[in-house]
């Protein structure tokens, strides 16, 4: 059985870069920039301005009074410099005139008779935005490697930019398994279950900045299983299916894998998720995760979440980690690294979880209330009470 580490590396190992595409950048929030580097062509901003409602004025010549002469607007041209003894009433981001080196807000200005003003003293550069004194023309700078978040896209267009070359999304087609499998809303027939995995599995490549494609469910069938798998390694970048991976006599996954691809690895020291089935069909990753729906969620966090990063050219998982206290004892298996579904809350001496709910790999009331995995190591028998343990933040902490 591989650790968590080992089965990571591998599966990374099998990442492949999506290819590029060009998108307007109104289309690319939390997309993946295929350069980082960047090369400002403009000057940001590009003209000094000010930032404050108030006066221009030259600094040297404040406090005194001034004549009130023009008036510069956002948006404004052809602002005519300013004498000496004038003051320019000037509004927000609009251009500076030609002489003036501050701006007094108006809230500091003392109106007089006969359009005069009263300005106290002003340091010479007070809110004004000089040119350039964001960004200047020609500086280099690296984005972050993560996905584009909308300040990164405010950046980026006020540097002049209209459209982005980022990573094309991974397709990533996703298999229910399972006799017993009905869809979502459907009346039930006995043994039947709602198929939880499809639904759950493609808003977890979604948020993992895949595309999802559900395929049709497949009964517990080789040959089923075979067609929709050899179909899909066509037409998607990845591959993941969920159930039949383990040793029961209707596990048939592992068995297609290996008989239209290679089987790389099939069990890792964790819980819940031990069955992970990893190999290749036609070139394309597939993981064959668990069926049980917690398993096949936490799998998929852990596993199929970097590697479609990794296709994205993002690193690790993207997750936060915190530091929290267990509030009550969890009892797991010694042997694997465990990773429990937890509530994280604000505690009074800082970040607490608890259980979310039952921690059984079928209890879907626990996995749907988690904001957060709990990490125990390998080695202990349970999380122990009172405890600090990492915890992976999968949602909002209230
Ligand atoms: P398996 O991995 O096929 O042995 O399935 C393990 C457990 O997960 C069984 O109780 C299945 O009924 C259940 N299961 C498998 N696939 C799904 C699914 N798509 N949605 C909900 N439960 C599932
Ligand atoms: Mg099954």
């Amino acid at each position: 059985m591989l650790s968590v580490e080992e089965a990571l590396q591998r599966i990374r190992g099998a990442a492949r870069l999506t290819d590029p595409e060009t998108l307007p950048i109104e289309q690319c929030a939390g997309r993946v920039l295929v350069e980082r580097t960047i090369v400002a062509t403009l000057d940001v901003p590009p003209f000094a301005n000010s930032a404050m409602d108030g006066y221009a004025v030259r600094a040297g010549e404040t406090p005194g009074e001034f004549r009130i002469v023009g008036m510069s607007v956002a948006g404004g041209q052809a602002i005519p410099p300013l004498g000496s003894g004038a003051a320019m009433p000037i509004m927000t981001g609009a251009p500076l005139p030609l002489g003036a080196d501050a701006v007094v807000p108006l809230e500091e200005a003392t109106e007089l008779p006969d359009a005069r003003v009263g300005l106290p003293s002003a340091p010479a550069g007070r809110h004004v935005r000089a040119t350039g004194g964001d960004t200047r023309r020609g500086d280099r700078f690296e984005m972050p490697a993560a996905p584009l978040t909308p300040g990164s896209l405010a950046l980026l267009v006020s540097l002049g930019m209209a459209e982005l070359t980022v990573r094309s999304r991974p397709k990533v087609a996703i298999l229910s398994t399972g006799d017993e499998l009905a869809g979502p809303g459907a009346a039930l027939g006995p043994g039947q279950i709602h198929d939880a995995n499809s639904a759950a599995l493609a808003a977890a490549v979604s948020e993992a900045g895949g595309e999802p494609l559900i395929l049709p469910r497949a009964p517990d069938d080789p040959v089923a299983i075979e067609a929709l798998l050899s179909q899909a390694a066509g037409d998607a970048d990845l591959l993941v299916a969920s159930g039949g991976v383990s040793m029961g006599r209707t596990d048939h996954v592992r068995a297609a894998i290996e008989r239209l691809g290679a089987l790389d690895f099939w069990r890792i020291r964790v819980q819940p998720g031990k069955p992970l089935a990893f190999g290749s069909i036609a070139d394309r990753p597939i993981a064959g995760l668990p069926g049980n729906p917690v398993s096949a969620l936490v799998t998929f966090e852990l596993f199929v979440r970097p590697l479609i990063r990794a296709m994205l050219n993002l690193p690790g998982d993207g997750r936060a980690r915190v530091a929290v206290r267990l509030e009550q004892a969890i009892p797991k298996d010694a042997d694997r690294r465990a990773y429990l579904r937890v509530l994280v809350g604000h505690g009074p001496n800082g970040l607490t979880a608890r259980p979310a709910g039952g921690q059984g790999s079928a209890q879907l009331r626990g996995m749907g209330m988690a904001n957060a995995l709990l990490v125990i190591p390998e080695g202990e028998p349970a999380g122990a009470a009172g405890a600090t343990y990492d915890a992976i933040v999968l949602g909002e902490i209230a």
